[in-house]
């Protein structure tokens, strides 16, 4: 149980919503039974009346283990390769990453390392529990170790700290962030990117399908900075991403004035964060009336996306039939909770589906063109 803000230290802190889920949205399973008896966590979302930050308050993270199974990989749409090419270009020329060693905090399969470091001359080191070797290409350059990044790391050379993905999921971020600006191998004109969901997305933009249990912040622009700045990092830059979904943060060791003008909080995102417990039922039942309605044309209904959305959309909602997704590693495997089937584009010849459900707006139109190549007419709505 959380009684400050975990960004600012506030004690100005507002209930929200609160519901039950899988603790994984990323673990998908062999079978149907294991998939039922998933273990679930509770979430009571809690807001910051002071800089807006928002998180689980009773989050449990002895429940997450982080192994082999976990995958969040996104490599295989082609939308969000183009994002992390351009993302590693403009790091690559921003602090002219050549001939440097690199270390990626969570690096999942370490496809952005290798996007990072290949034809730069440089070296990476990749951290991250669960990886897997059996999914990654070796290369002269990279080196993965499957262990958290701590000081104990001290002898290799830290010229950039990349870290994606991870801040969200950590039970005390100020905590995280303190103990890295104090790794002794960090210089003061040492880097860091960090990139996180953007919270505000998610709240104001009602994209309640971000609201998983594997996260306990969900950061907006104004708590990242002040959570970077408590830390003692100075801030050079602080943007959104991919369609508005990211947060992207650049800081160095080195104390002194952060770069940027002064963020005032979002002007909305006060009414937004104590209108989220209603509009967030409403979104629900919105979906289940839908879901609900038989289609003259026959045929059910598909999320299409596998990810942590479509598994909590399923969760939430339910009155889905299957999933569909790209990856391999996912397709005949089962939803956590749920215990729906994950398919691949390939096998939907032989289904009647009415319509295919988009867990990601980004996607819509590569999904809208898959299904014209294969000939399968079906409508599309984006969640
Ligand atoms: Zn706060």
């Amino acid at each position: 149980m959380y009684d400050t803000c975990p960004a600012c230290g506030s004690q100005d802190l507002h209930d929200s919503i609160s519901f039950r889920a899988p603790v994984f949205c990323n673990v998908l399973y062999k079978t149907k039974e294991e998939a039922l008896q998933a273990t679930q966590g509770d979430f009571q979302g809690t807001y910051c009346g002071k800089c807006g930050h928002f998180f689980n308050r009773i989050f449990d993270q002895t429940l997450l283990e982080y192994t082999e199974d976990y995958d969040t990989s996104l490599h295989f749409s082609p939308k969000f390769q183009v994002y992390a090419t351009t993302l590693a270009q403009h790091l690559i020329s921003t602090y002219d990453l050549r001939d440097k060693s690199i270390i990626e905090i969570g690096c999942g399969r370490g496809d952005f390392l290798r996007l990072l470091c290949e034809g730069q001359g440089n070296q990476g080191h990749g951290f991250d529990t669960s990886y897997d070797d059996r999914q990654t290409e070796s290369a002269e350059f990279l080196t993965f170790y499957r262990e958290y990044f701590d000081e104990s790391h001290d002898d290799i050379s830290a010229d950039f700290i990349v870290c994606r993905h991870v801040l969200e999921h950590v039970d005390n971020p100020l905590e995280f962030l303190e103990r890295l600006r104090a790794v002794p191998s960090f210089r003061s004109d040492t880097v860091l990117y960090f990139e996180v969901p953007n919270g505000v997305y998610s709240l104001k933009d009602l994209g309640v399908w971000d609201f998983i249990y594997e996260h306990f912040s969900y950061f907006n622009s104004h708590s990242l900075r002040v959570i970077f700045e408590r830390a003692g990092f100075r801030v050079l830059d602080l943007r959104e991403a991919f369609g508005g979904q990211y947060l992207c943060i650049e800081v160095e060791c080195g104390s002194g004035e952060s770069q940027i003008e002064n963020l005032s909080l979002e002007r909305n995102l006060k009414e937004c964060l104590s209108g989220i417990q209603r509009s967030f039922k409403e979104k629900i039942n919105q979906w289940q009336d839908l879901l609900s309605t038989p289609k003259k044309e026959g045929g059910g209904f598909a999320v299409w996306g596998a990810g942590s959305k479509g598994v909590s959309f399923v969760n939430f909602v339910g009155g889905a039939e299957f999933l569909v997704d790209l990856n391999p590693g996912k397709q005949g495997r089962f939803t956590p909770g749920t215990g729906l089937e994950v398919r691949s584009p390939d096998s939907l010849l032989d289904r009647e589906v009415a319509a295919y459900i988009v867990m990601n707006p980004n996607y819509k139109d590569e999904i809208a063109a898959e299904l014209k190549v294969k000939g399968i007419e079906a409508s599309i709505m984006v969640a």
